[in-house]
């Protein structure tokens, strides 16, 4: 087995092959190579080709539409809104179609991408071999949180999972402009083509994202760690992956919930007490559902966010800023 690294170097056609074989180069790697590249190639492609249709194929179920609105948005919108979502939240249509693809259970109690990937090649939607492998690769991904690690100038990022700390690679040219270290994304990140040397496939962003502030990302940790010790109460081996499953809309109100423009910590104190609070969790259950030691004095008063003192009644927990991406 070679090193990776053993044939970053330009190996020459007549060369003795990178592998150790002790064959010339063209006659060892270099057609395994080319005809993993080939491939490769059509798997980036079929990324590009195989999104709108997933896309197209959401909009034709319009029925299920309120159930998964009331989900997503919490209520705040209806799906005769639609149209507007986009002025409303920072590309909300277009988030709000690609979490209803990968992660909304139908009434069938499937998502609309396992339904795809069953049903492939009928009832008007077509995908070619390339296009139907990653479909099928793709039935678990989920809206997840990630925190910026690296940034790549023209070339893209890596992002760190804030739930399990995985570690991917995004090729995203736009990205890697927009995109700060520290900085949180919220969004579906799909594999398509694995480099040669490269133990995971690159991946892309499905559409649009939410774009966070750095300083959201422990308090989005903290919001997520609530819903996991809820969903502990009734399965008390739930996971990350089970929880994202269930409630990654959760993840929308966290962003629904932050301001649009202006910087407030307290803000951020008080998406997570409410969420608290509308969970009934409190710290000594939120510790023990978590399998950690309970915190040392009773935290539930100094948890609660700071009182605003009544001087803004526009802040009030009853309307949040509408939107919640950073512009
Ligand atoms: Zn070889």
């Amino acid at each position: 087995m070679a090193r990776p690294q053993a044939h970053k170097s330009k190996t020459g056609r007549n060369d003795p092959c990178w592998c150790g074989s002790g064959k010339k180069y063209k006659d060892c790697h270099l057609p395994i190579e080319q005809a993993h590249r080939a491939e490769q190639l059509k798997l980036r492609e079929a990324q590009d080709t195989l999104l709108p249709k997933i896309i197209a194929a959401a909009q034709s179920v319009p029925e299920a539409f309120p159930a998964a609105f009331e989900q997503f948005w919490q209520g705040e919108y209806t799906p005769d809104q639609m149209g507007e979502l986009d002025d409303l939240e920072e590309r909300g249509a277009e988030r709000f179609l690609v979490w209803f693809a990968f992660d909304y259970v139908m009434e069938s109690g499937t998502t609309l991408v396992e339904q795809l990937a069953q049903v492939a090649d009928v009832e008007g939607f077509e995908v070619d071999a390339y296009e139907k492998r990653l479909l099928e690769s793709w039935i678990n991904i989920r809206m997840r949180p990630y925190q910026v690690a690296e940034v790549h100038k023209g070339k893209g990022v890596t992002l760190r999972d804030l739930l399990d700390g995985d570690i991917c690679e995004v090729a995203d040219y736009a990205a890697a402009k927009r995109l700060n270290v520290d900085e949180v994304v919220i969004g579906h990140i799909t594999p398509a083509d694995r480099p040669f040397d490269a133990e995971k496939p690159i991946g892309y962003f499905a559409g649009a994202a939410a774009q966070l502030t750095a300083d959201t990302a422990a308090k989005l940790v903290e919001f997520a760690e609530l819903h996991l010790a809820d969903l502990r109460r009734t399965q008390a081996d739930a996971t990350w992956s089970d929880l994202l499953r269930r409630r990654s809309y959760a993840l929308n109100h966290f962003v629904m919930a932050l301001p649009r423009e202006e910087d407030d910590p307290s803000l951020l104190d008080k998406v997570v007490f409410d969420a608290r609070v509308s969970l009934q969790l409190t710290a000594d259950a939120i510790s023990g559902l978590l399998g950690r030691d309970a915190p040392e004095a009773s935290e539930d008063a100094a948890n609660a966010p700071k009182e605003d003192t009544g001087e803004d009644a526009a802040n009030a927990p009853e309307a949040p800023e509408p939107d919640a991406t950073k512009r």
